[in-house]
């Protein structure tokens, strides 16, 4: 038996079943050591029959009497009593007519299973049961769980990883031995030996740390190295100059908030230096990105650089051409919407000025990165909210400039620092953490489906006052139908009853670009006071007359979500609600009572990552195969103990090139995580 061999060399393993394992990327007896349980059920404590409690147990015990009868159709019942010396108790197991011949024996059994009353008495509740002389495989141990999948039973799994369990001394170190030795960590056999068949729930959590330590070590050393390669790069220098500084900030009609002064003084840093800038700008909605954004871009127009502005929508697209000219145009920049509703003879204009450096910042979509626009001398590259583009797209946009331009990401999604130090690894991050003064905080109230009358004519009360509101439902995917009728009917609800006398206007997935964007344009124009949508509506649309959000069926939206939905009101001089309507009357969920209580989008993050673990955020899911089979990416003690290890590895004379398992890992990480 050896490593590389394929899993249809264990007994019991065929066709079918070798085709459900590779459904979980199982094709070899290494690839199914190293799928590692889902969860654990402690089974390890035996308990003697005279101390017996209701609950969960293990006992050891030899079987008196056995009988078994069919009751009735549907029910048939095997029954035995147990004794172990101490006590005598009863067993039963439903529908099990097989289970009589195994109680034959006269050998002692372990057997776990739940103690509890049935009828008038206790009794054993359909005990797992093994021969004490056999290898202990499901009972009187720490019992693993697999993630069961393709009808793909644990039980089997167990099986299986005993069959290949003598080959786990044979799994080379999978971590440089320096590091090894350095940190003190479990031997990677031990750790995977403990991780199958724990010995203690001790042990189980160091395998857990060792196992952990590689998945995040790989990560963070990925990400190091892309550092390390985009640092390498030729970009354009842009040093500080205090003058230009100051004509910025001299014309701006507020003050800088101190998280923008101190996102801008690390940009302009970055942009300074001579290796290509690689930084996330996080802030919630509202924070002032955009401020932050046309600074760092004056600064590169004034070494007569160009900036290069991508926003995920053309509706976004427009709204930051906006701003940017507001902020800029009073400083002799020139600012431009390329996007696909302009008229051809227009865009060939625009487009001849990129190219002979007339335009100096060009906001657009993907458009802006097509092969039929070309860069004068492309210096920074802004891109908001990342998520929604793909690696080769910002590939594409960055041969676009004969030096490596600086990238600034924008992003409004709250990201748990834990997940910036890890998946984000390779960028630097500053966060606007503050919000510019004279925002009145948000109200948010959940609404009892029974009281949704009132919470209507507090919305009218707005209406009145000639403030506009959102009606936000809930779907699955944009495509499914049945989801569509929900807002449709929601739609027609309130247009032909609750709201007959107001504008309402209907937004969702289905519509076309066109019909998505006049829709909305017509609701930033106040022509409409209702905007039904489901959560299409975008991520940074900036309509501050709008204080109201009605948001039905609450709980069957993520927090992330909800507060990415709430933060498209509170954005103007006004008071805004926001209403939360569950589905039931039953007690509102955790996520809701947080969502009530908070406003802070990083809590709320923190929140939600302890809620549902990493797997389910934004952003994450985004990487695909970038799958931690261990959830510890929120483990900040872990992450800071292997931060130390990359960064001791990388200045040792260690060499990845003499780990070649390592290396294959890390070049796929490496081609997953980057930003460039
Ligand atoms: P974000 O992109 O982070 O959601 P924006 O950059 O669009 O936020 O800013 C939101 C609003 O706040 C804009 O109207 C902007 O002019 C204003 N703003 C930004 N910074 C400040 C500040 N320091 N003081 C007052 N208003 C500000
Ligand atoms: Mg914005």
């Amino acid at each position: 038996m050896q490593l590389s061999d394929p899993i249809t060399s264990l007994k019991g393993v065929g066709e079918a079943t070798a085709a459900k394992l590779a459904q979980l990327k199982i094709t070899t007896l290494y690839d199914l050591l190293y799928f590692f349980p889902r969860k654990y059920d402690d089974y390890s404590e035996i308990i003697a029959l005279k101390d017996i409690q209701p609950g969960a147990v293990t006992v050891k015990v030899k079987v008196e009497k056995a009988s078994s009868r069919q009751v009735r159709r549907g029910l048939h019942i095997t029954e035995a009593v147990l004794s172990d010396g101490t006590g005598k108790i009863r067993a039963v197991w439903f529908n099990q007519p097989y289970r009589m011949a195994s109680l034959q024996d006269d050998k002692e059994f372990f057997m776990s299973g739940v103690f509890d009353r049935q009828r008038d008495r206790f009794v054993l509740m359909n005990p797992a049961v093994e021969k004490v002389a056999d290898f202990n495989r499901s009972v009187a141990r720490i019992v693993p769980t697999y993630r069961e999948s393709a009808q793909l039973k644990s039980s089997l799994v167990r099986q299986l990883i005993a069959q290949a369990a003598p080959l786990i001394p044979e799994i080379p170190e999978s971590l440089p031995a320096s590091v090894v030795k350095r940190e003190k960590l479990m031997p990677v056999g031990d750790a995977l030996l403990q991780i199958h068949f724990p010995d203690s729930s001790k042990a189980l959590a160091e395998a857990k740390s060792r196992l952990a330590f590689d998945e995040l070590f790989e990560l963070l050393l990925a990400s190091q190295l892309n550092k390390r390669e985009n640092n390498s790069l030729p970009t354009w220098q842009i040093p500080y100059d205090q003058d230009v500084a100051e004509q910025f900030i001299n014309q701006l009609q507020f003050s800088l908030t101190g998280a923008q002064k101190r996102a801008s003084w690390d940009i302009l840093q970055d942009i300074g230096a001579d290796r290509p800038m690689n930084r996330l700008l996080q802030g919630d909605v509202g924070a002032g990105k955009t401020v932050v954004a046309a600074f760092a871009s004056f600064m590169a127009h004034r070494q007569q650089l160009q900036v290069a502005f991508m926003a995920p929508t053309e509706v976004l697209g427009a709204q930051h051409a906006e701003s940017l000219a507001k902020l800029l145009t009073p400083l002799g920049v020139n600012v431009g919407l390329l996007i696909g509703s302009v008229k051809p003879a227009a865009k060939k204009i625009l487009k001849q000025q990129l190219e002979n450096g007339e335009l100096h910042i060009v906001v657009g979509t993907h458009a802006i990165i097509q092969d039929s626009v070309n860069y004068s001398r492309l210096g920074l590259v802004v891109v908001d909210e990342q998520h929604r583009f793909g690696v080769k797209q910002r590939r594409a946009l960055l041969t676009k400039s004969e030096r490596m331009p600086h990238m600034l990401a924008m992003t409004a999604t709250p990201i748990p620092r834990s997940l910036t130090l890890t998946v984000y690894g390779e960028l630097d991050v500053s966060v606007l953490d503050e919000r510019p003064p004279g925002r009145k905080p948000i109200k948010t109230e959940i609404i009892s489906p029974v009281s949704v009358a009132q919470m209507y004519k507090r919305v009218e009360l707005e209406l009145e006052k000639g403030r506009q509101a959102y009606v936000i439902c809930p779907l699955v995917s944009e495509s499914s139908t049945l989801d569509l009728k929900n807002v449709e009917m929601e739609y027609d609800k309130l247009r032909n009853n609750i709201f007959k006398k107001w504008r309402v206007g209907l937004l969702h997935g289905q519509m076309t670009p066109e019909d998505k964007d006049r829709i909305m344009r017509d609701f930033k124009d106040h022509k409409l006071d209702i905007l039904v949508s489901t959560t299409v509506v975008e991520v940074g649309v900036d309509v501050p007359n709008a204080t109201c959000m009605v948001i039905e069926s609450a709980d069957r939206f993520g927090l992330a979500q909800l507060h990415q939905l709430r933060g498209r009101i509170g954005r103007g001089e006004h008071q805004s609600y926001c209403f939360l309507v569950p589905s039931d009357t039953k007690q509102p969920s955790k996520r809701l009572q947080e969502i009530a209580k908070s406003e802070d989008g990083f809590y709320l993050a923190e929140v939600d990552l302890e809620l549902r673990g990493p797997g389910q955020l934004y952003g994450i899911r985004q990487h695909g195969a970038l799958d931690l089979r261990l959830a510890t990416i929120s483990d900040t003690q872990l992450i800071a103990k292997v931060q130390k290890a990359v960064k001791a590895f990388l200045e040792s004379d260690d060499n990845l090139l003499q780990y070649p398992k390592m290396s294959e890992r890390i070049d796929v990480l490496r081609r997953l995580t980057r930003f460039n």
